[in-house]
């Protein structure tokens, strides 16, 4: 009966463990482009996992920070070139 209660104690911690390690990698994990517009055009819920993320990630990582600036720059040249076409 002990060594079920260890069993099950011990698979707990693994299930825990591996929960934790995968937000880990999930946060080291660089967003695609459309993340990064989803977020840029606020479609992204702040109560959301994904917003979560991708925030714990923007502040780990310098290479999305400059791709969600560029991001903002490309959109201005968007609207350059929509408003110039007609
Ligand atoms: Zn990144």
């Amino acid at each position: 009966m002990i060594e079920l209660v260890l069993l099950i104690f011990i698979a707990g911690s693994i299930a825990a463990v591996i929960k934790i390690l995968r937000q880990i990698i999930a946060e080291r994990k660089c967003a695609s482009d459309f993340e990064i517009g989803k977020f840029y055009n606020g479609s992204l819920k702040q109560n959301d996992t994904a917003y979560r993320r991708f925030i714990a990630h923007l502040g780990i990582c310098e290479k999305c920070q400059n791709r969600l600036h560029n991001f903002q720059q490309g959109d201005d040249l968007v609207d350059h070139l929509t408003s110039n076409s007609d």
